[in-house]
């Protein structure tokens, strides 16, 4: 009788630490994709997370190797290669992104164009470092703009790929965190994980819940160092957001950021920042910075093509303009907000 109670007491104590365990969330940052990524996990042990962890950071590692158009890589060789307009042979993971980018790009009407790396270069967004001095002249930028590269202009037959226009030169800044996020998303879906978070400097897709809760996350104010509204997530979803206070320099008083308008050339000014809610991280990514382009008169048509459904875009004036299907799922932090509910979006 006594070993029986002893059992009972033993088991009930084991079932409790598995309970902590599972009531714990697991997190690691890692400095990757020119970015701080922090990643969550729910429901897993220590050795599982630490081992899942291992494996993100090298896939990130890899992709951020991989992906830069200005530091030795695949996508550098690929941008090396466009300008002779003959077939060249690029691997299978580029490809897919080349593709999805490319349709992005056509829905978006070319407000997402990540064929302009002539323009992000012409501005000096490609370096760590920004500009402290003058932007662009209107002959430099009407020189680049002239040559109308497009993601269009690249075909593929298999593996190989060919570019009709030599000036396209891709830079994914706009795409490449979200297609990254997509795919460490995959895997851990692969490895049976359940609950996860992975933010990419405030961009992100969860998956899960927290036990009972769901995953509660934040959206930066514009004009803050501050949380403008909270999100609860439900199910698998993505939260991207594009501002123009991410990244920018100033010269005499005039502020210059880097989502550019690739049919003026210059930066986009109509607009503070764009956050989307969707299932893919990659098509979420895109249509954040083409809505932000797009501004306040063209954004619902873009939204609409690209089908995305939840959007809020905070426009100069601070006028925060949402989509009815994002309205329900935020929690604004402040009263007084100009609050405005697009009518005509179905
Ligand atoms: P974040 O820096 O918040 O990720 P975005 O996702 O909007 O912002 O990406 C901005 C980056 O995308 C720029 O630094 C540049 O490399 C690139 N870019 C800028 N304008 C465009 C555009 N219109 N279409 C595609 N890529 C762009
Ligand atoms: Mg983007």
């Amino acid at each position: 009788m006594k070993k029986i109670v002893l059992l009972v007491v033993v088991l009930l104590l084991l079932s409790c630490t598995k309970k902590q365990e599972e009531g714990q969330v697991f997190e690691e940052t890692m400095m990757v994709m020119g970015t701080i990524v922090t990643v969550s996990l729910y429901g897993e042990d220590e050795k599982r997370a630490q081992k899942l962890f291992h494996d993100l950071l090298k896939d990130f590692k890899y992709m951020q190797a991989a992906w830069n158009p200005w530091k030795k890589g695949s996508l550098a060789r690929i941008n090396q290669m466009i300008p002779y307009q003959e077939a060249f042979s690029i691997g299978p993971v580029v490809k897919d992104m080349v593709l999805q980018a490319t349709e992005l790009s056509k829905q978006s009407e070319g407000y997402f164009n990540p064929a302009i790396g002539q323009l992000i270069k012409l501005w000096g967004f490609n370096k760590e470092k920004l500009p402290t001095g003058p932007p662009p002249t209107a002959d430099q930028i009407k020189a680049i703009l002239d040559k109308n590269a497009q993601m269009e202009d690249l075909s593929f037959s298999v593996l190989n790929l060919k570019s009709s226009n030599p000036d396209v030169l891709l830079d994914f800044g706009a795409f490449a965190k979200g297609f990254g996020v997509d795919r460490a998303i995959e895997y851990l879906k692969s490895m049976e994980v359940k609950n996860a978070i992975i933010n990419a400097g405030g961009d992100l897709r969860a998956i899960g819940k927290k036990g009972d809760k769901p995953w509660m996350i934040g959206i930066r104010d514009p004009r803050a160092q501050a949380v403008i509204a909270g999100v609860s997530i439900q199910g698998d979803e993505s939260v991207f957001t594009s501002g123009d206070y991410e990244r920018f320099y100033e010269y005499e008083g005039k502020r210059y950021h880097h989502i550019l308008n690739p049919k003026t050339g210059k930066p986009a000014d109509t607009v503070r920042s764009v956050t989307i809610i969707h299932s893919s991280a990659a098509i979420a990514d895109a249509a954040a910075t083409a809505l932000f382009v797009a501004g306040p008169d063209n954004w619902q048509r873009i939204a609409k093509k690209m089908g995305i459904d939840k959007v809020m875009l905070i426009d100069q004036q601070g006028v925060i303009h949402l989509t009815p299907a994002i309205k329900p799922r935020l929690e604004f932090e402040r009263e007084g907000l100009d609050i405005r509910v697009a009518k005509t979006f179905q």
